[in-house]
Parts: structure tokens; C-alpha cells; sequence
């Protein structure tokens, strides 16, 4: 992708949470331009009726705004049907995909493998530079302990659980290490208590709770000792310095990417 003219960028779920905060981030960076904004809820708004964002842009209800105007990048923070009707329709239309939505599965990987030959996606459940590296440290820690549960809280509106967040930090933990102790638990006086059984057996707890964001503690185990390792955002704006880079950097990042770690050099 040319770096000396500006990215064309469209915005898909604009007038979300991440969406308008997205919206927001693009306009404000002198190397990217807000072409399109789209979301079905907010059609026949301009942008700063709806998201109080500082652009000239009508809200579009359909994805083919984004080819009328031009886009080469798409960004998705919808929710998971519409996330995956959205990256089909970027792949045969040819548009580069930065998609922040969760919950995608293997099989929903597979499939966009296999359609992203014309452009390429990059999918990261967490953007914040600090989430990244907390999942990197759990993967490291993960061979030298006998125990690891995780706790992900968010937000009362987020809709999926467990977090991407918290999956990816599941399977990347359970890759480095299958050795852990067995979970002890007989009896459960209350159904879930002990959490979810993620992969290797390693249990993850999701809380929701008014006025969170999104945080999450990884505890590690072992004899004599424990390791936490925490992340906070607290403001939606510590997603958008890693979404801005993967707007600039899909464009050369070949096929479909998950996480930002190849992007950060991790
Ligand atoms: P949200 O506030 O509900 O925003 C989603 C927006 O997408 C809503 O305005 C929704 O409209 C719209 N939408 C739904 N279907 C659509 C479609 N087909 N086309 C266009 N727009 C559509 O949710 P949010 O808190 O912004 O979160 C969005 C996603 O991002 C979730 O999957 C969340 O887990 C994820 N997330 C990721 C990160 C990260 O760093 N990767 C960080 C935070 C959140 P309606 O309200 O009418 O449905």
C-alpha cells in the first residue's frame, strides 16, 4: 500500500462503543482518511449526530458504501454474526479487514483463509498494547507452574463470554504447557463456581459488572508461590494506537493474521 497518500479507511458497527471511538481515532490521524461509516441502526445520521465525532460523513446501513467510496481498509467491531457476514463481503470485494470483533471460531478462521485472497485481514481480540503482552507473559510463565485459572471482567453490555481476550491467552498458555494439576473440586454447591473448562483444563471466570471496560488476571501456581499478571484498560482509548497500526500494516501483512504480536515485533 502507497505510505505518501492516506489510507482510505470505512468503519463498520460506527456508531458502537469501539466503533465510534474508531471512528474517531481515523479521523484524527493525519496519515488515514474516513471514507465510510457504516451501521444499520444509525442510517440517515451524519457522523457527528451520531457519534459526536468531528467528520462530514453520512452513516451508511450497507456495506457497499465501502466500495463506493473507495475504502482499501475496513474496520469491524460489530458482534459475531455480523463479523463474519462483514469479513466474507471484504474478501470478495478486495478490502483489507482490521477486525476487532470476538468470538470467532476455528472453523470461522479456516473459512476466512481460504476467501482472503485478493486482500488480507489482521484479527486481534485485543488491541491494547498492554493485553498483548500480557498474553506473551502468561505463555512464557506457563511451563514453570503447576496451577493457572483466569479471571476476565468486563463490561454489563459485552455479550460474549469467555473474552476473546481470555481465549486466545487459553490456547496460547495451553500450547506452552499441558502440565497441569488436576482440578481437586468433588462438589459444586453452586453450578459454575469452579468456572469454564478451557483447554488443558485450565479454568476461566468471566465477571460483568457496571462501569468496568475490560481487564483481565492471569494467577499462576506452583509450590511456596503465585505470579499475577494484570491488565486494565479503562478507557476505549487504549485500543486505538494498536487498531491505527494495523490499519497502516495490513496492507502488507499477507492473508489473515491473529493478534498484533507479528505486528510489534513479539
Ligand atoms: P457495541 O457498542 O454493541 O457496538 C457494535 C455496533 O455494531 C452496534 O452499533 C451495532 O448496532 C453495530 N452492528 C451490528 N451489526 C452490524 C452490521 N451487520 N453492520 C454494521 N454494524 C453493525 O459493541 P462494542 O462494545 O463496540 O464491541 C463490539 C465488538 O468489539 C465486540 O465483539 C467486542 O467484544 C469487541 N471488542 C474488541 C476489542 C479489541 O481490542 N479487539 C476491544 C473492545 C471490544 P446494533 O446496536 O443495532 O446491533
Amino acid at each position: 500500500m502507497a505510505t505518501t497518500e492516506r489510507i482510505r479507511v470505512g468503519v463498520i458497527g460506527a456508531g458502537g462503543r469501539m466503533g465510534s471511538t474508531v471512528c474517531a481515532a481515523v479521523a484524527a490521524d493525519p496519515d488515514v482518511e474516513l471514507v465510510a461509516a457504516v451501521d444499520p441502526s444509525y442510517q440517515g445520521l451524519d457522523l457527528r449526530t451520531a457519534t459526536g465525532v468531528d467528520a462530514d460523513l453520512d452513516v451508511s446501513a450497507g456495506l457497499d458504501a465501502l466500495t463506493e467510496r473507495g475504502a482499501q481498509v475496513a474496520v469491524d467491531f460489530t458482534e459475531l454474526s455480523a463479523g463474519r457476514q462483514n469479513l466474507m463481503y471484504l474478501a470478495d470485494a478486495g478490502i483489507h479487514a482490521v477486525v476487532g470483533t470476538t468470538g470467532f471460531d476455528d472453523g470461522d478462521l479456516e473459512e476466512f483463509r481460504a476467501a482472503f485472497t485478493r486482500s488480507n485481514a489482521l484479527i486481534a481480540p485485543n488491541f491494547a498494547i498492554g493485553a498483548v503482552l500480557m498474553m506473551r507473559f502468561a505463555e512464557m510463565a506457563a511451563p514453570y507452574f503447576d496451577s493457572a485459572e483466569i479471571i476476565e471482567l468486563h463490561h454489563d453490555n459485552k455479550v460474549d463470554a469467555p473474552s476473546g481476550t481470555a481465549m486466545l491467552t487459553l490456547e496460547r498458555m495451553a500450547a506452552a504447557s499441558g502440565d497441569w494439576s488436576p482440578d481437586p473440586t468433588r462438589t459444586e454447591l453452586v453450578s459454575g463456581a469452579r468456572g469454564g473448562d478451557g483447554p488443558e483444563g485450565i479454568r476461566v471466570h468471566s465477571v460483568r459488572l457496571r462501569g468496568l471496560v475490560a481487564h483481565q488476571e492471569v494467577l499462576l501456581g506452583t509450590t511456596g508461590q503465585t505470579l499475577s499478571i494484570r491488565h486494565d484498560s479503562i478507557d476505549r482509548t487504549s485500543f486505538m494506537p494498536g487498531v491505527l497500526l494495523a490499519v497502516k500494516q495490513v496492507g502488507d501483512t499477507p492473508g489473515v493474521t491473529v493478534g498484533l504480536d507479528s505486528l510489534l515485533g513479539l
